[in-house]
């Protein structure tokens, strides 16, 4: 094993950390807080002392379980991160121990023909971290050296830690599923969520007409100073109906969806002709109606997305450094706030994302 050492953890085989760990599926409770090794950067990898986690829906997911779904348990928490590199495995080139970096949440093959076609997303050894390996929320965390790209400048840990994950998700609905084109209006759900506050920025830098909805009249404020032209408070007023006067009875191009059984049928009616609705979430649940003679008299096309390609995370952090896309810091919390940053997920209490510091 080589290992070039840079300080803290160094390759002092003793060396322990603080990982946030679920063995079994429930409420917070089931978040322990369990001291392990440090773990060993092996060839090709990079080993990071993690300084800052953004949470996502996800990670409430991996907590309570999705049905029919077996996650491989116990896993540490945390898709998102970003910290210091503090060891390269032998092979590595592309950083080295000191290196301010922003982590990559999926690792793959990067061999197979999805990986070399540049869409690493549909490798079958596709794994996210935090979900089907273990995540960011521990004191250090290795990586293959493909998943560490140099930290923005301008962003604090917090932000860096911020923005891979929904990000990544919102650029492939919107550019590469969705095609969205200038001067098209797009429908995001929940402005406030880590997914749609992406969305929001990504759809008006494209030169989109944003149509957000959101929870409170703060939460509507808010994405509108993000970049929505309209923004609908989805708990007062039908957003479908809301959605048809704003367009002139038209209906928009795209909808981004990630509400699911609760919005699927009203997403599908704000659709124009031509409309496309891409989903890449179900919280309210994942069986849903759908008339197929709107899809086919409309000409309309459902389509899925999970997370995106590396290569479209370094498009994306281009513009992150050139300031117009930014991450949206809620919140920050240690990491034994973790339970309560849970709760608040689950509550929807804030307009963008929760960030655990390290
Ligand atoms: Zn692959």
């Amino acid at each position: 094993m080589s290992v070039r050492d840079a300080s803290s953890a160094g390759s002092d085989p003793q060396a322990t950390m603080t990982a946030a760990v679920v063995r079994e599926h429930g409420g917070v409770e089931v978040i322990r807080f369990e001291t392990r090794p440090v773990p060993v950067a092996g060839p090709g990898q990079v080993r990071v002392r993690v300084r800052a986690v953004g949470l996502n829906h996800l990670d409430t997911w991996v907590r309570r379980g999705v049905p029919g779904h077996v996650f491989p348990l116990p896993l540490v928490l945390g898709s998102d991160g970003a910290g210091v590199v503090d060891a390269v495995g032998e092979g590595v080139q592309n950083c080295r121990p000191g290196d301010e970096v922003v982590i990559f949440p999926g690792t793959s093959c990067g061999v197979c023909a999805a990986c070399v076609a540049g869409t690493d997303q549909l490798c079958r050894e596709y794994r996210i971290l935090g979900e089907a390996r273990d995540g960011t929320c521990a004191g250090y965390v290795v990586v293959p050296a493909a998943n560490v790209a140099p930290k923005p400048a301008r962003l604090s840990f917090a932000e860096a830690g911020a923005f891979a994950l929904v990000f990544l998700t919102a650029w492939s609905m919107l550019v590469d599923k969705a095609g969205l084109r200038a001067g098209e209006t797009v429908l995001v759900h929940a402005g406030g969520s880590g997914v749609g506050g992406a969305a929001i920025q990504i759809a008006r830098l494209l030169g989109a007409t944003v149509i957000a909805t959101a929870g409170t009249p703060e939460k509507c404020a808010q994405s509108k100073a993000l970049g929505a032209d309209e923004a609908i408070e989805y708990r007062t007023t039908d957003f479908a109906d809301a959605v048809r006067k704003l367009t002139g009875k038209r209906g928009v191009d795209v909808v981004v969806e990630h509400v699911g059984a609760a919005t699927f049928d009203r997403s599908v009616r704000s659709l124009a002709r031509g409309g496309r609705l891409v989903t890449c979430g179900a919280t309210t649940g994942g069986k849903v109606e759908l008339s197929l003679h709107q899809v086919f008299f409309k000409n309309l096309a459902i389509l899925g997305s999970t997370m995106g390609s590396k290569g479209q995370l370094w498009t994306i952090l281009r513009l992150v450094e050139a300031g117009r896309l930014r991450p949206v810091v809620a919140k920050t919390l240690p990491l034994d706030g973790l339970r309560d940053a849970h709760r608040e997920l689950e509550a929807r209490t804030w307009f963008g994302k929760l960030v655990i510091e390290l």
